[in-house]
Order: structure tokens, then C-alpha cells, then sequence
């Protein structure tokens, strides 16, 4: 007989196995393409997935459903802005009679949309040349809250700032700052981030204060 434990291992590997094949494919080599994805989130998220990835671990199907849409094209192809030799690549979740549309998942009903997914829409109205956008929140028990946007200039500015810095960094090989926010506590760089390395070298006083040892 499945034991409990044996079964929810193959949920959580059909899950990664699936969310693999819907992530967005990034050529970590490729530093003059930016994916809109990943100046959005943290920079330094993004930084180590392209530098030194560590799989990261999905809590369910609702996670999947932004990259389903995309995979089965009910948007758009993506489409490339280019900020002079940087080109910044956005892939919209459903387009709608000119409206465009993304699909996140939600614990609870929101008050007011995640920041990066507003970034995310407005980026894409300028990427598509579109005035209107809507993210559809949608909670395991299938609740939907949804917020409608128009485009802001500013907003896609700051967007644009952060796809020169991340092109920066990545090609001079530093990491960025931390960018602590809610997004740390699911994040598969935590430890990377905010506990101490424990293989650190040990150094006794006395040869920090220059000491050998027969003094
Ligand atoms: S733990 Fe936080 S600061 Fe560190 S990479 Fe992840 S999101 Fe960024």
C-alpha cells in the first residue's frame, strides 16, 4: 500500500516535473537579453539563477496556471523592447480585445495587487503597446479578485533602470544587494542570503591580534 508520505513525494515531484516544463527558458549566457521576470523580482533571485541555480520547490498546481496560459498561447508570442543593445523580453498570460490579461495564484482574496505583478503588467502594456491590463488573482478555492491598470510611464522607467542594472552586474560578475522583502521567505537562496556560511574559516584571538602561537 502507498504509505502517506511516498504519495504526497509524487505530487511534489509531478509538480516540479510540470513547473519545469511551463518556467519561461532563460539563456543564462545571453546577458543582452533581459526577461521581464526577472528584473521584477529580486535582482540577486535572478543574478543566481543565471550564475548558480538552485532548483526552486513549488507548493502546488495553483502555482502552474500563469505558465500553462502562456505555454498553450492563449496570449501572444513574446514580444522584445530594446533599450539601446539590451533587449528585454515580456510574454503576456491572454490577450484580450486589446486589454491584456495575467493569471496569478493568491492564499486569500488580496486588497491590493503584488507589486511585481503590477510591474510585470505595466511593462507589458509598454512591451505590447497597449493601454489596458488585468490581473485575476485566483485562490485555491477559487475565489477571483481581479485589478484593472492603466499604463504608467514612470513605472516602465523603473523598470528599464533595473534591466541596465541587472546587465551590469551580470557582466561584471557581481551579485547584486539583497532586496529583502516577503518574496525572501519562499525564495530558494535564503540561506544564501541570511545565514552565515558554516564552513567558514575558523580563526582563533590570537591571530586575529597577529599573534603566533608560541607568544
Ligand atoms: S532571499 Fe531575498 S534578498 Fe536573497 S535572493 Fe532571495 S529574494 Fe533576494
Amino acid at each position: 500500500m502507498m504509505g502517506d508520505r511516498d504519495f504526497r513525494n509524487i505530487i511534489k515531484n509531478a509538480i516540479g516535473s510540470i513547473g519545469k516544463e511551463l518556467e519561461i527558458e532563460i539563456d543564462s549566457k545571453n546577458i543582452q537579453t533581459i526577461h521581464l521576470n526577472e528584473v521584477v523580482q529580486c535582482l540577486r533571485r535572478s543574478y543566481y539563477d543565471r550564475i548558480e541555480p538552485k532548483e526552486i520547490e513549488r507548493s502546488g498546481f495553483n502555482d502552474l496556471l500563469s505558465g500553462l496560459l502562456r505555454k498553450l498561447q492563449y496570449g501572444s508570442e513574446s514580444k522584445e523592447f530594446a533599450i539601446d543593445d539590451i533587449k528585454l523580453k515580456g510574454q503576456v498570460d491572454m490577450m484580450i480585445d486589446d486589454s491584456i490579461l495575467l493569471f496569478r495564484s493568491a492564499l486569500d482574496e488580496l486588497e491590493n495587487p503584488q507589486a511585481s505583478d503590477v510591474l510585470y503588467l505595466n511593462a507589458c502594456m509598454w512591451i505590447y503597446d497597449k493601454d489596458d491590463g488585468i490581473i485575476i488573482y485566483i485562490t485555491g478555492d477559487k475565489k477571483e479578485t481581479t485589478f484593472s491598470l492603466t499604463r504608467n510611464k514612470k513605472m516602465f522607467e523603473e523598470v528599464i533602470r533595473r534591466v541596465r542594472v541587472l546587465n551590469d552586474l551580470l557582466k561584471e560578475q557581481k551579485t547584486p544587494i539583497l532586496e529583502p522583502s516577503t518574496e525572501c521567505s519562499n525564495c530558494q537562496y535564503y540561506e544564501r542570503c541570511f545565514t552565515k556560511r558554516r564552513n567558514a574559516k575558523q580563526v582563533t584571538l590570537a591571530e586575529m591580534l597577529g599573534m603566533s602561537k608560541k607568544d
